[in-house]
C-alpha cells in the first residue's frame, strides 16, 4: 500500500474537520479526493505530508508512520499544497535549486523536472511573470524534484483557465503512469478526466470510496439519445419497458431515461423497427456523475 489511513480524526477547538477516516490507496492507483468546500481534503493531505498531526487515528505512507518516522515520509512523498506558495522573485531555475539544496536533490534533476513539466519554453522567466497554468508546473516540478513514489495534490487545477485545465490534467495523468497519485478537488470532472477511483468526503466523514466504473453502474439510471427518420407518438414511446421518463428535444429526437442494469439500446433499436421506424442514431449518453456527487454531499 502506498497510503493506508487508519480511523484518522482530527478537530480545530469545537470543528471536527476529520470524524474517523479510513482507507488505502495502492501503489500506482490514481485516487481522486473529492469533497465540497470545508469537507475536510486539505487537512487529511496535511496530514498525510506530516505539515499537522491528527488527533486519532494512524496514517502510513509507503510503510512509514507519519508520526515516528516522518523523515522517510517526506522523502517518499512529493505535495501540492493547496495555495503553491512560490517566490516569485525568483527566476524558475533558482526556485527550483533552491529547492533542490532543501531536499539535497542533485542539480542535474532540475533540467529533468523542468522537461518532464513542460517548462522548457518558460524556464527563463521569473515566476511572477508566468501564468497560473505554468506557475502550477513549477509547484509540480518542485513536487517531483526528489523523485517520490507518491504525489500528493491540493486542488491542482483549481483557478486555471479551460486550456490550463487540461493540459494540468494530462500532464498529472502523464505523472501518474509510474507514480501513486493522491489529488483532491471539488469537481466532479476532474476526477472523471483523472482518476481510477474516487473517495467522496462531506463534512468529515467518507460518503463514498469507489472505483469509477463502479461508482457509475450503482446508479442504474440509463440515458438514450435516439433520433429516429419520422414522428412518433408520445404514447407508443410510452410503452418501452423500463422506461422511467422520456422528452421530445426536437424534431425526431428523444432522451429516453431507463432504469436498468442492462443496455437498453436493443430495445430501443426493435422498438423502432417494431413500428416501422428508422434509427438515424443511438447514444448511450454518460450517465451524471456530478449528481451522484450532489446526493452524496447534500448536506
Ligand atoms: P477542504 O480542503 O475540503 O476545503 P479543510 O480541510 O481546509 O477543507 O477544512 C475542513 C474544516 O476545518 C473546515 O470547516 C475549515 O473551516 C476548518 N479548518 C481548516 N483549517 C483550520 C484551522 N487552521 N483552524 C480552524 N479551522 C480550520
Ligand atoms: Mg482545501
Amino acid at each position: 500500500m502506498s497510503i493506508e489511513v487508519k480511523n484518522i480524526s482530527k478537530s480545530y477547538g469545537a470543528q471536527k474537520a476529520l470524524d474517523n477516516i479510513s482507507f488505502a490507496v495502492k501503489k500506482g492507483e490514481i485516487v481522486g479526493f473529492l469533497g465540497p468546500n470545508g469537507a475536510g481534503k486539505s487537512t487529511l493531505m496535511k496530514i498525510l505530508t506530516t505539515y499537522i498531526s491528527a488527533d486519532e487515528g494512524e496514517a502510513i505512507v509507503n510503510g512509514n508512520d507519519v508520526i515516528t518516522n516522518p523523515k522517510a515520509v517526506q522523502k517518499s512523498v512529493g505535495y501540492l499544497p493547496e495555495h503553491n506558495p512560490l517566490y516569485l522573485d525568483l527566476y524558475v531555475r533558482e526556485y527550483l535549486a533552491f529547492n533542490a539544496d532543501v531536499y539535497k536533490v542533485a542539480k542535474s534533476r532540475i533540467d529533468e523536472v523542468i522537461i518532464l513539466t513542460g517548462l522548457t519554453p518558460e524556464s527563463h522567466k521569473k515566476i511572477g511573470q508566468l501564468s497560473k497554468g505554468y506557475r502550477q508546473r513549477v509547484g509540480l516540478a518542485t513536487a517531483l524534484l526528489h523523485n517520490p513514489d507518491v504525489l500528493i495534490l491540493d486542488e491542482p487545477t483549481t483557478g486555471l483557465d479551460p486550456n490550463q485545465l487540461v493540459e494540468i490534467r494530462d500532464l498529472i495523468k502523464n505523472i501518474g503512469k509510474d507514480k501513486t497519485v493522491f489529488l483532491s478537488t471539488h469537481i466532479m470532472q476532474e476526477v472523471e478526466a483523472i482518476c481510477d477511483r474516487v473517495i467522496i468526503i462531506n463534512q468529515g466523514k467518507i460518503v463514498a470510496d469507489k472505483k469509477l466504473d463502479v461508482l457509475i453502474s450503482v446508479n442504474d439510471e440509463q440515458i438514450i439519445e435516439v433520433e429516429f427518420d419520422y414522428k412518433i407518438e408520445e404514447e407508443a414511446v410510452a410503452k418501452i419497458p423500463h422506461l422511467k421518463s422520456y422528452k421530445n428535444t426536437h424534431d425526431f429526437v428523444w432522451e429516453l431515461t431507463f432504469v436498468s442494469d442492462k443496455d437498453m439500446r436493443p430495445a430501443v433499436f426493435d422498438f423502432a423497427h417494431d413500428n416501422g421506424l428508422k434509427t438515424l442514431q443511438l447514444n448511450q449518453k454518460n450517465k451524471n456523475l456530478e449528481s451522484i456527487f450532489r446526493e452524496m454531499t447534500k448536506n
